[in-house]
């Protein structure tokens, strides 16, 4: 099947099975990233667990 759509990974034509990407290895290369941005928390985590221990006390 031929797709008008590339693949965001390496820009190759994507593969109907794995739309909008070319193949297998590239969706998993890009949830990689996804996953990546979501778990990066701006700032310090060293506060937060500050924070935790003035609620204990
Ligand atoms: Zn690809």
């Amino acid at each position: 099947m031929n797709l008008n759509i590339k693949c965001p990974v390496c820009k190759k034509q994507a593969h109907a099975t794995h739309t909008p990407f070319c193949s297998e290895h590239c969706r998993q290369i890009d949830l990689g990233r996804w996953l990546k941005g979501v778990y990066v928390v701006p700032g310090r985590p060293e506060d937060q667990q500050q924070n935790i221990d003035d609620i204990d006390k």
